[in-house]
């Protein structure tokens, strides 16, 4: 089977690629001429991923490619923040989308905060044969008093997972493919694929 990932960062497709089984043959937007920004107007992390898979479906259907298709839209969740970042995780310091800004926001935003718990969230659409299903994927931890590592991308300089003293970005990324919000629903998608 043929799995479209709508995703241009090479971060995630990275991870997903080494997720998917080799049963599968996973195509990148590049392969099918998305070279376009998918727009992210939604609400939710969820309505993200919605928008981002049906974009590509409806590209397939034109092309009449009978390919499924996954998304995925992430967002950092920081308690003490009532949920912020959350949904606008990728522009938190502004519409360029700057990992660096985006964690030196977060650092100050938390400065006065004792309780730096956080969860990392993810929601993976899959659309295959018209029908529509979702898969949630998340991961507790906390927010580093700085950036640590260099491994990884976005937030991960900064998310310690429960349970470990590193970061993402200082955890090998076979670790972080083990356990992260990403990994958790990719497993679900897989095994429902599996059974189908
Ligand atoms: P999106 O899912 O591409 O919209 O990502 C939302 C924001 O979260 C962006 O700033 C990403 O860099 C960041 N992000 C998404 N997934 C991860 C991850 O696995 N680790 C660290 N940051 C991430």
């Amino acid at each position: 089977m043929h799995i479209v990932f709508a995703s241009a960062n090479k971060n995630k497709i990275q991870e997903i690629s080494a997720l998917i089984p080799s049963t599968y043959i996973l195509v990148s937007l590049e392969d099918i001429g998305i070279t376009e920004d998918i727009p992210e107007t939604g609400l939710t992390i969820k309505d993200n991923s919605e928008i981002k898979a049906r974009y590509v479906a409806e590209i397939l259907i034109k092309k009449n490619l009978p390919w499924a298709v996954i998304a995925d839209d992430s967002g950092l969740e920081v308690e003490a923040l009532n949920g912020e970042p959350g949904v606008y995780s990728a522009r938190y310091a502004g519409i360029q989308k700057n990992d660096t800004a985006n964690n030196k926001k977060l650092l100050d935003e938390l400065a006065k905060y004792t309780n730096r718990k956080a969860i990392f969230v993810t929601t993976i659409t899959l659309i295959l044969n018209n029908q529509i299903f979702f898969f949630n994927g998340e991961i507790n931890g906390t927010i580093a008093l700085q950036p640590k590592g260099i491994k990884g991308f976005g937030y991960d300089p900064l998310f310690i997972p429960q349970g470990y003293q590193s970061t993402f970005a200082e955890l090998e990324k076979d670790v972080k493919n083990k356990i992260s919000h990403r990994a958790i629903a990719l497993k679900k998608v897989i095994q429902y694929l599996n059974k189908i």
